[in-house]
C-alpha cells in the first residue's frame, strides 16, 4: 500500500467535539485526491527519503478560537510527562490511576528521538517508515487492556517499535508476568532495548520478564503464549489468525483494522474459545507488513 501523506498514529474520536467535523472533510479531500486536511495536533510530512515533523500550517488559518484550542490540544504549554499525563487525564482518556500511574513512571522522553516535542500529544517519526504512536493513542490503549494486564498476566506488543508500550504493560505485569515486544526492524529493537535500559522498567529487562525480539509479528510470539493481552501498534488489512489463536480464553487483543480508513479492533476471546469483536475508534496507524514493504516506503 502506497502511503501518499502523513503516516501517523492517532485516534479520531478522542478529539474535543469540533474536531470531529474534519473528519467528513478529511474522506472528500482523500477522494479528491486532493492533500487530506491536517490531523489536529501536528503534521508528518512524508518526503521521498524521510518524514518530518513541520508545524501545521492550519495553524494560521480558520478562527482564533480554533486556533487557540487547537495549540492548547497540541500540548506546547506540557512540557513535563506529568503535565502529559494530566493533560490526558482532563480529557477523559486516562480514567484510572493504575494507568496514570504507568504512564507518569515511564518517561515518554526517554523513547523519541532526541530534539523531539516528547510530551506533544502526536505521533513522532522514529525512522524506517515508523512513528511513535500519539500520547492519547498509548493511554486508549493501555485502558483497553488494563484488566488484561494485572500482575502475573502475559502480555505481548507487536510493532513495539521505541519499546514504550512494551514498558508500561511490563511495570503493569510486573517481575511475575511477561511483556513481549515484537518488531521486525532490526535497528528499531536496538534502539528500544536501549530506551528501556534508561527507563523505570530497566530491571524487568534485566531478569526476563521484559523482552524485545526481532520477528515478523503477525505470527505473533508462541513461546510465551497463551496472552491475556495482545496489541498491536501497526494496522492488518485483516486480523492474523495467529494472534487469535495465541490469546487466552477472557484475554483481549486491541489491533487497528483497515487501509486507508482504518478502525481500533477489540477482540475478546470467551471461555469457550469463540470471539467478540467490537469498534473502539476510527484510527491511523502506519501498516503491519513485511519489512520490505516497510523499508521501501509500503
Ligand atoms: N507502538 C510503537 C510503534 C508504532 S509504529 C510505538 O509507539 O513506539 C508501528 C511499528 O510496527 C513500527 O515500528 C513497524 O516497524 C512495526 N511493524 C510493522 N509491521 C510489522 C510486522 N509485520 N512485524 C513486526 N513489526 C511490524
Amino acid at each position: 500500500m502506497k502511503m501518499s501523506s502523513s503516516v501517523v498514529a492517532y485516534s479520531v474520536r478522542n478529539f474535543p467535539p469540533f474536531m470531529h467535523r474534519s473528519l467528513p472533510l478529511f474522506c472528500l479531500h482523500r477522494r479528491l485526491g486532493r492533500r487530506p486536511l491536517p490531523s489536529p495536533c501536528t503534521v508528518l510530512f512524508k518526503t521521498s527519503s524521510s518524514s518530518c515533523t513541520l508545524p501545521n500550517p492550519f495553524y494560521f488559518t480558520g478562527n482564533f478560537l480554533f486556533r487557540r484550542m487547537e495549540r492548547f490540544w497540541a500540548g506546547r504549554s506540557v512540557n513535563k510527562n506529568k503535565g502529559m499525563v494530566e493533560h490526558l487525564q482532563r480529557y477523559g482518556i486516562i480514567q484510572s490511576k493504575k494507568v496514570a500511574e504507568v504512564m507518569e513512571t515511564v518517561d515518554r522522553a526517554l523513547f523519541v528521538p532526541d530534539g523531539s516535542q516528547a510530551y506533544e500529544d502526536s505521533p513522532m517519526p522514529i525512522g524506517f517508515n515508523a512513528t511513535i504512536s500519539a500520547p492519547h493513542m498509548h493511554a486508549t490503549c493501555l485502558q483497553l487492556l488494563e484488566k488484561n494486564l494485572q500482575p502475573g498476566m502475559h502480555a505481548l506488543d507487536v510493532g513495539s517499535g521505541t519499546g514504550y508500550l512494551t514498558a508500561c504493560f511490563a511495570l503493569m505485569v510486573g517481575p511475575q508476568g511477561r511483556a513481549i515486544g515484537v518488531e521486525h526492524i532490526p535497528e528499531l529493537v536496538a534502539m528500544s532495548v536501549k530506551n528501556v535500559e534508561k527507563s523505570a522498567a530497566a530491571p524487568l529487562l534485566k531478569d526476563g520478564s521484559l523482552a524485545l525480539l526481532v520477528a515478523d509479528g503477525r505470527e505473533g510470539w508462541p513461546e510465551f503464549a497463551p496472552y491475556d493481552a495482545i496489541h498491536v501498534g501497526a494496522a492488518a488489512p485483516e486480523i492474523p489468525k495467529p494472534l487469535i489463536e495465541q490469546l487466552k480464553p477472557g484475554g483481549r487483543l486491541v489491533i487497528p483494522v483497515g487501509n486507508i480508513f482504518q478502525e481500533l479492533k477489540v477482540v475478546d476471546k470467551n471461555e469457550d474459545g469463540s470471539v467478540t469483536v467490537r469498534t473502539e475508534t476510527s484510527v491511523r496507524y502506519v501498516p503491519l507488513t513485511s519489512r520490505e514493504a516497510q523499508l521501501r516506503g509500503y
